[in-house]
C-alpha cells in the first residue's frame, strides 16, 4: 500500500522544501494543498480518515506547513478536532521548518552545554523558528529574551509562546545593531533567528563579550545573521565561544525532518509538534 502524505499549507503555494523532504523521508506520494485554513480543512481531513481501515490507515498522514506559526497552530488544532475514535491519522506541524530547525539548534546547544539557568537571547525571535527556539530554550530552564524591531510584535510573540508552552519569555524591542548589541550584553547564549540574508549582530557585539558562551544562527544566506561565524560551524571555537551556523544546524534539521516524516507512517496516532520533535532531536544530536 502506498504511503500518502497530504501537505496542508497555510501559504498561497504548498512548500517545495517540505515536498522534497517528505519524499526523502519515505512518502511514496506527496499532495500539496495551498491556502488551507481551519474553515476549509474539514473535507481534506475526511479524505484521510475515512478511506483506509485498521493498520492500513497508518499509510496516510498529514503535514501542516506554511510561513505563519499562528496559522499553522490553528490549522493543526482544526485537523485534530476532526479526529474521533479510530478515525485519525498521524500529523506533523512544521510551519517554515519551525519545529525541526529550532529543535535541531537547541538540541545541539543543549548537548554542548547545560542551558538551565543560562541567559538566552533569541534575536528576531518573532518568526516561526525564533518562537519555537525561545520556547525550547525556556523548557530547558534558560532565562529567555526575544527581540523584534517593534515592541508590539515582541509582546505578541511572547504571549503566544506563554499560551502554548507555559514558558515566560521577556520581550524587548531591538531594531538596529546598537540595540541588538545591548540586548546580548548579559547573554550567555545568542540564537539568531532573523529572516533569510539578514545580518543581525556585528562581530564587535559579541567577540569580546565574556558573558557569551555560545552563538547559533539559522540564516544560511550571506550575510549571515551573526558576523564572524561560518554557516558550517557546528560547535566550532570562535573567539572562545562555541559557534553553530545554519548549515551546521541544518544537517541535523534535515535528518530530523526526514525521520519525523518516516515516523508518521509507523502508526495512525502520532502528533509531531515541538515537544515530540525536540525529544527526537535530542536523541539524534
Ligand atoms: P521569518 O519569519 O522570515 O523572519 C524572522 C524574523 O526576522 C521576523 O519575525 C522579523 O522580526 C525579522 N526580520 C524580518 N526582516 C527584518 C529586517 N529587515 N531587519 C531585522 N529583522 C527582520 O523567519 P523564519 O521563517 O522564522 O526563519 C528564520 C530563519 O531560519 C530564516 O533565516 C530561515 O531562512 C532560516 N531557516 C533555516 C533552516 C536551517 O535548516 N538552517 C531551516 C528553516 C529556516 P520582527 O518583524 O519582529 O523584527
Amino acid at each position: 500500500m502506498k504511503k500518502l502524505l497530504f501537505l496542508f499549507d497555510t501559504d498561497p503555494y504548498p512548500s517545495v522544501f517540505d515536498t522534497v523532504v517528505a519524499y526523502d523521508g519515505g512518502a511514496d506520494r506527496v499532495t500539496g494543498y495551498a491556502n488551507v485554513t481551519p474553515d476549509n480543512v474539514g473535507a481534506l481531513v475526511d479524505g484521510t480518515i475515512f478511506t483506509r481501515g485498521g493498520k492500513e490507515k497508518q499509510n496516510t498522514a498529514i503535514f501542516v506547513g506554511g510561513g505563519d506559526m499562528g496559522k499553522g497552530e490553528a490549522l493543526l488544532k482544526a485537523v485534530k478536532k476532526k479526529f474521533f475514535g479510530p478515525f485519525r491519522v498521524s500529523v506533523m506541524l512544521d510551519s517554515n521548518g519551525s519545529n525541526t530547525t529550532a529543535a535541531a539548534g537547541v538540541a545541539l546547544l543543549a548537548q554542548a552545554k547545560k542551558l538551565k539557568g543560562k541567559k538566552a537571547v533569541v534575536l528576531a525571535g518573532t518568526g516561526p523558528v525564533g518562537m519555537r527556539a525561545a520556547a525550547l530554550l525556556g523548557k530547558e530552564g534558560a532565562d529567555v529574551t526575544i527581540t523584534s524591531r517593534t515592541q508590539k510584535k515582541s509582546d505578541d510573540a511572547a504571549k503566544a509562546i506563554e499560551e502554548r508552552f507555559g514558558v515566560k519569555v521577556k520581550a524587548i524591542e531591538a531594531a538596529d545593531d546598537a540595540t541588538r548589541a545591548a540586548a546580548v550584553k548579559d547573554a550567555n547564549v545568542v540564537y539568531a533567528a532573523g529572516a533569510i540574508g539578514l545580518q543581525l549582530l556585528p562581530l564587535s557585539a559579541w567577540k569580546d563579550n565574556p558573558n557569551i558562551e555560545m552563538v547559533a544562527d539559522v540564516n544560511a544566506q550571506p550575510p549571515l545573521g551573526i558576523e564572524g561565524i561560518e554557516a558550517t560551524d557546528k560547535g566550532k571555537d570562535r573567539f572562545g565561544k562555541l559557534a553553530f551556523g545554519a548549515l551546521g544546524i541544518g544537517g541535523l534539521k534535515l535528518k530530523l525532518h526526514r525521520a519525523c516524516v518516516g515516523k508518521l507512517f509507523d502508526s495512525s496516532e502520532a502528533v509531531f509538534d515541538a515537544e515530540e520533535i525536540y525529544a527526537l532531536a535530542k536523541e539524534m544530536a
